[in-house]
């Protein structure tokens, strides 16, 4: 069935992928929401944005990291059809953006592979403990990672790493229409090896997840999918939201999504991301993919809900850590 539909047709059904025709996307009337560089002398905790939902978290002891997709293959032609690898080179490149050597943990919003692709590549390299869902387990598994250095975690399990806890909440992918929503769906259940084909990174479990810190607290979600009440009597400080497809919903998706995330744990700092085409590798400009019209509406939306609501709203800039508290 996927080889029926054209890899813009499904990357743009995954989140929002494919160039535009019409030429690259202008991201100057978005330069003003860019938050500010943390000062250098900050002794709080960071975040660095590295594309997608792939984040660095960071309190001057321990490091954290979230997806740490750093390959973004290019799927589009008959890119679908390719089997993928990690590539090294690109996630060496990856993780020197975010300055990143050594980390103690690494999980995932979630095991599609423009989120966990590269999970097992990159705790090898980092020795970041693998705590993630049973399929993400599997896809470190096919990697090579040891035993020692994976935890599978269930939803409302916590893990302390430094002074961290992160915390697993059950969540919803954004939903995906048909075929291509079971193609990808479900658990990845046995070790996942590559090369393997896109659709081999089947969703597994969607989560939120939670990061506190005796500094403050972080809510990251990765795919503009909700469950609710999932979050009831959890409050944060800073969340960041992907935001691919959103623009595409009708408002009545827009105001579930937003008050099973913001509503239900009253962040005073928003931070949309997974708006950017992930078919681009990391040395070009992240630029939302198709004709920005998803990204323009679902920041329209997000802008004017977070005013509403006396919430900053500010894009993480690329590779350079935010000051969150
Ligand atoms: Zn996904």
């Amino acid at each position: 069935m996927l080889r029926f539909l054209s890899a813009c047709v499904v990357l743009s059904l995954i989140a929002s992928g494919c160039a535009s025709e019409a030429g690259p996307f202008d991201m100057a009337p978005y330069a003003a929401l860019e938050a500010d560089p943390a000062p250098e002398d900050f002794d709080g905790v960071t975040a660095t944005f590295l594309g997608v939902s792939t984040l660095v978290i960071r309190d001057g002891e321990t490091t954290l990291l979230i997806d740490g997709f750093f390959s973004r293959p290019d799927l589009t032609g008959l890119g679908m059809l390719r089997e993928l690898t990690p590539d090294a080179e690109r996630i060496d490149a990856g993780l020197a953006y975010g300055n990143v050597t050594e980390a103690a943990a690494i999980t995932t919003v979630h095991s599609h592979f423009d989120h966990a692709m590269d999970v097992a590549v990159v705790a090898l390299r980092t020795g970041a403990i693998v705590a993630g869902s049973p399929s993400t387990a599997n896809i470190a598994r096919g990697g090579g990672v040891p035993e020692n250095q994976i935890v599978e975690v269930a939803v409302g399990d916590s893990a302390q790493f430094g002074a961290f806890t992160m915390r697993w909440f059950a969540s919803r992918h954004y939903p995906l229409p048909e075929p291509i929503g079971s193609l990808i769906s479900g658990p990845i259940e046995a070790p996942l090896e590559v090369p393997a084909r896109a659709t081999a990174w089947k969703q597994g479990r969607a989560d939120t997840i939670v990061i506190e810190h005796p500094r403050g607290t972080l809510l990251v979600q990765g795919s503009a999918g909700y469950l609710d009440g999932a979050l009831a009597g959890t409050d944060v400080d800073v969340a960041f939201l992907g935001i691919g497809g959103l623009g595409s919903e009708a408002a009545g998706y827009v105001d579930g999504y937003w008050n099973a995330l913001v509503g239900e744990t009253s962040p005073s700092r928003i931070f949309p991301m997974h708006w950017d085409d992930f078919s681009k590798p990391l040395d070009e400009p992240l630029r939302p993919g198709g004709d920005g019209a998803d990204f323009v509406n679902a920041m329209a939306s997000v802008q004017e809900k977070a005013s509403a609501a006396g919430i900053a709203v500010a894009l993480p800039p690329f590779a350079v850590p935010v000051a969150l508290y």
